[in-house]
């Protein structure tokens, strides 16, 4: 084991992160025993037929003893009743992160259960899929990928460079940020899409004048693409939206009133507008794939098994 590595990690929360997160750790070496916990007995069970951990208990009590490193990866809304579960059993000196898409309500939520012994840094590793559960967890999934760190001022620097060389050592680019910060940046480049994404989807189901067959036949449209997101955990997405408030509804006061003038561009017959803000946003994507976070293969629809 090199020094970047812990000898006992516990994930709790064995769905599509947790799972990811136990076979990259397992892949790498990177912790001598793997401790499992997850509230669901049929999850654990599953992760136990796939082999992601070394011990597993529905008890989280029991899973962070003597562990020196505790991930939590549950719904954010659950973070602080996992955290208050757990926080008589920690190991002294031992470093608690968790992996929330939100981090300011997150913070909140833990901090009252976090002993003085233990260092807490929270986190966010910006990978993931429209999948939940333990069958969903991919190896790779955080290799070329931020991790974003939340650290609270006067968190110890040996702590927050542990965690650091952690996810170095899975193969993310590491970057610390302040919690509100974080969750602003967040709210543009993923909070308002997935809620884009639900509502076009949730409007198209409702539209009475296009039949739903028509909606699912012409999907290739660009419509499927916005699918696949709307497909995404509910409950995640649900504690995601209610522990980001203030920034979601920041940007998308913004956002209604970008779409507002594209209405009226349209209504206007505004062709060089239209066209020049088409022009700003293909550049966008092309800024995306130079920077490595997506390919420029046509995409006509996945095959099946790719991410
Ligand atoms: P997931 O696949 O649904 O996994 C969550 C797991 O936690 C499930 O096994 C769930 O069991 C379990 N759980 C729920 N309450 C628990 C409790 N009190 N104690 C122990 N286990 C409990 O969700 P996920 O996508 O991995 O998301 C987990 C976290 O990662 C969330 O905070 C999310 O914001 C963050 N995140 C997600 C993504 C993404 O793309 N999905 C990306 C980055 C970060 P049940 O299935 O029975 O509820």
């Amino acid at each position: 084991m090199s020094d970047t590595c812990f000898d006992r990690i516990c994930i709790v929360g064995i769905g599509l992160i947790g799972s990811s997160l136990a076979r990259a750790i397992a892949d790498r070496g990177i912790a001598n025993t793997i401790v499992i916990a997850d509230s669901d007995a049929s999850n654990l069970a599953r992760a136990k037929i796939l082999s992601l951990g070394d011990q597993y208990h529905e008890d989280v009590r029991l899973a962070v003893k003597d562990c020196d490193l505790v991930i939590l990866c549950v719904p954010v809304g659950i973070m602080g009743v996992v955290a208050a579960e757990m926080k008589s059993e920690l190991k002294e000196g031992a470093i608690i992160t968790d992996v929330g898409s939100v981090k300011e309500s997150v913070l909140k939520a833990l901090l009252p259960h976090i002993p003085d012994t233990v260092h807490l840094v929270p986190g966010h590793p910006v990978a993931g899929t429209e999948k939940s559960g333990p069958d969903a967890g991919l190896k790779d999934l955080f290799v070329d990928r931020w991790a974003i760190l939340t650290p609270p001022e006067a968190t110890d620097q040996t702590a927050i460079q542990k965690l650091k060389d952690f996810w170095q050592a899975l193969g993310s680019k590491v970057e610390l940020m302040d919690a509100k910060h974080h969750d602003l940046v967040l709210a543009i480049t993923s909070h308002v899409p997935h809620l884009i994404a639900y509502n076009i989807v949730g409007t198209a189901s409702d539209l009475e004048e296009v039949t739903k067959s028509e909606v699912i036949k012409y999907s290739a449209g660009g419509f499927r693409d916005f699918t696949r997101i709307a497909a995404s955990d509910p409950t995640m997405w649900r504690d995601v939206f209610l522990g980001n408030k203030e920034a979601v509804l920041e940007m998308l006061g913004r956002f209604s009133e970008d779409l507002t003038a594209l209405q009226r561009a349209i209504r206007w017959d505004d062709a060089d507008g239209l066209f020049e803000l088409f022009s700003r946003t293909r550049e966008i994507r092309s800024r995306i794939i130079d920077a490595g976070q997506d390919s420029d293969r046509v995409d006509f629809g996945r095959p099946h098994g790719e991410d």
